[in-house]
């Protein structure tokens, strides 16, 4: 693989800043100073170093988010401000989040730029549960229990598959329920929807785990870690 490559890609760089780096001769391949953009390297054998640190190539960046309230889940947008804005600049390169969350909604968003993964993951044949809590206006019952394990058809006839429904407390006073929700789809706003079916109303929603790939509560909202390879290699 060309040495400008490499750089980019292990450090989330354009390629140009990469050529740059280069040709400025911050880059060594083998202890040897480098200053061909083109130079080529074993991404498995060579020891690549810029400015004298190590660089691990690695393809694919992997990013474990606690979105918080009002960014929108996507790439760009013309009025909001979006996930994708909250990753450090240099970080930034191709990355897109791995499905969406309502902008009221927060927790857990993975952020990648590995196109194949991410359609793994979202692929309605996976069935791939993703875990939610909720804070929903009115009593959570153990009717609403039965009637969202069965499936539920919402208010414009679309039907969703049988979902996991725990109640975690219940507030009588104030009439709200806290509860812990799992679905295997990703319909647009489903669980507020799935709620208004039964008439209620959802005022707080966090995903806390996709697939097996669960929010690290010391990630705080608005930040984001890298995966670590275990996490990485359990995701699917
Ligand atoms: N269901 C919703 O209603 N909103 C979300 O953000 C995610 C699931």
């Amino acid at each position: 693989m060309r040495l400008d490559k490499f750089i980019a890609d292990a450090n989330g760089l354009t390629r140009s800043q990469a050529k740059k780096l280069i040709k400025d001769g911050s880059v060594s391949v083998n202890q040897k100073n480098i200053k061909q953009t083109k130079y080529q390297v074993d991404a498995k054998s060579d020891v690549v170093q810029l400015e004298g640190t190590t660089v691990i190539y690695q393809k694919y960046s992997y990013y474990m988010m606690n979105k918080p309230k009002n960014v929108v889940s996507a790439t760009s947008d013309d009025s909001e401000k979006t996930v994708v804005d909250l990753i450090a600049e240099t970080k930034r390169k191709g990355l897109f989040p791995v499905g969406r969350l309502d902008k009221d909604t927060t927790g857990l968003l993975l952020l990648t730029n590995d196109g194949e993964l991410a359609h793994k993951l979202l692929s309605p044949k996976k069935h791939v549960t993703k875990i939610y809590r909720a804070l929903i206006a009115g009593e959570v019952t153990e009717k609403t229990i039965q009637i969202f394990a069965k499936g539920i058809t919402l208010r414009d006839g679309e039907t969703t598959k049988p979902a996991i429904l725990k109640i975690l407390a219940t507030n009588s006073k104030k009439k709200e329920t806290k509860v812990e929700i799992s679905i295997t789809e990703g319909k647009y706003h489903q669980i507020k929807r799935m709620f208004g079916a039964v008439s209620m109303k959802v005022q707080e929603l966090k995903r806390v785990q996709m697939g097996n790939l669960k929010l690290d509560e010391k990630v705080n909202l608005g930040e984001y870690r890298e995966l670590t390879s275990e996490e990485l290699s359990n995701l699917v």
